[in-house]
């Protein structure tokens, strides 16, 4: 394991915080975010001119090849950026999905000339992509989906319905999976396709979180027409291309935006405890403290090792999903403390009066979602029992009956 950057690596990370600092904002500043300042169309604006400023600065699709418009770099530099960019308040997060999941999926099966068509403007933030796979009855097991695509002449006619798709009521663009063959078993009738989100028959619903945002939808499909050229890696092949997409989502979602245990103890230098000392001088808080040091001391130094294998030209394994089992877990435990520890004021979010302005609370809100986001804690749990400790699989009993003779409502 080496924990230094090499010359070059440390040239770059020079380089992409001067970027950042003409960009944007040091988060330390102040903790009312640019999202929570800004009405929803300014947020946008500016997402958008912060994206088209790293892609003409060099700092957008760090990894993609030069003739996709990125940069053909190593993967450790995307690392890095990435990095050094959550010290500050960018505006990137209308993106993340477009760029992490969506435009690699393309890349890896549309035609050169589709990619011609849509890399430039999603790299530029022109264009926004979102990823709809979940629907009511298929989340962790995405395979068991029912949306359906119909052939009629030159192009595929949908019908039925996803959910949590997040940005899909701003995103110009989506990458959809459905089920083409419903006499396959549920994985091997499946087709991957792009699809513009004005198409009419599309309907987007907001669905109203308790944080009080409407980050993620319901999209309904109703008769709506995809042309056949729009198919991504052929016919029945969309657990294929589903895997690339979910292989990039469990990279792109690995840190855990929130209070940490330094923040925490911070707080906790001037918070009471129960019997009206100071909370630090509390024995219990104490034990909960150092556990998070821990963990979060164990998650970094998990972290340096895939940044090891970045830097030697090595992919990372499976042992990556360990680290947002620990972050969305700790965070969690961590809000929750600290608002318990507030008595009554805990349920206070307004920013003016909360402590580290309503930091814990937003965060409290947004801990379940990160829980259950690119994979739960239980899936993420079977990956690494499966493929890290090599324990015996899941029970699969569905894994080779047909879809259509599974015994389930359709
Ligand atoms: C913030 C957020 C953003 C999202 N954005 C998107 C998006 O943009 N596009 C999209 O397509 N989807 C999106 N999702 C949906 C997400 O992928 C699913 O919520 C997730 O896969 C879980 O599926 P589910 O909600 O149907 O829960 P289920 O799969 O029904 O799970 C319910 C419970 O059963 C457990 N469980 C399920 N299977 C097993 C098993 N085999 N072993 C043990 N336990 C099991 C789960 O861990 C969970 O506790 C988003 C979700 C969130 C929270």
């Amino acid at each position: 394991m080496d924990f230094n950057d090499t010359p070059e690596e440390a040239a770059f990370r020079a380089r992409a915080r001067a970027f950042l600092e003409t960009a944007c904002r040091p988060k330390g500043e102040a903790r009312d975010s640019l999202q929570k300042r800004l009405t929803d169309a300014e947020y946008m604006a500016a997402a958008k001119a912060y994206q088209d400023a790293k892609a003409k600065a060099g700092f957008a699709g760090i990894t993609w090849a030069k003739e996709q418009g990125g940069q053909g770099q190593p993967p450790i530099f995307s690392v890095i950026f990435n990095q050094e960019e959550a010290k500050f308040d960018a505006p990137g997060q209308p993106f993340q999905i477009g760029l992490g999941m969506c435009i690699p999926t393309m890349i890896a099966f549309a035609s050169d000339e589709q990619k011609q068509r849509h890399v430039g403007p999603a790299l530029h933030g022109q264009e926004i992509w979102c990823q709809l796979f979940s629907e009511p009855a298929a989340g962790s097991d995405v395979a068991g989906l029912k949306t359906r695509a119909v052939r009629d002449g030159d192009d595929w006619v949908v019908n039925g319905q996803k959910v949590w798709t997040s940005g899909a009521h701003y995103s110009d663009w989506g990458i959809l999976l459905v089920r083409t063959d419903p006499s396959k078993p549920k994985h091997k009738g499946l087709t991957m396709f792009f699809v513009d989100m004005k198409s009419p028959g599309i309907e987007v619903r907001p669905i109203h979180q308790m944080s009080g945002g409407s980050n993620f939808n319901e999209v309904y499909f109703t008769d709506v027409r995809i042309p056949h050229a729009q198919m991504l890696g052929g016919e029945g092949n969309g657990w294929t291309v589903a895997l690339v997409t979910l292989m990039n989502e469990r990279l792109a979602v690995g840190g855990s935006p929130g209070p940490d245990y330094r923040e925490m103890l911070d707080y906790a230098r001037t918070a009471a405890g129960p019997d009206g000392s100071s909370l630090l001088e509390d024995n219990a808080f104490r034990q909960k403290l150092a556990d998070w040091y821990v963990r979060a001391e164990g998650y970094k130094l998990g972290k340096f090792r895939t940044m090891t294998a970045l830097s030697k030209g090595q992919t990372p394994g499976p042992e990556s999903s360990i680290g947002k089992v620990i972050t969305a877990n700790q965070l969690q435990d961590i809000t929750n403390t600290a608002i318990e520890s507030m008595d009554h004021y805990g349920i206070i979010t307004d920013g003016s009066l909360a402590a580290l302005e309503g930091a814990f609370q937003q965060s409290y809100m947004w801990a379940p979602g990160l829980r259950i986001a690119g994979g739960t804690d239980e899936i993420l749990k079977n990956i690494i029992a499966e493929r890290v400790l090599g324990l015996p699989g899941d029970v699969r009993v569905d894994k080779d009956v047909a879809y259509q003779d599974l015994p389930a409502g359709r």
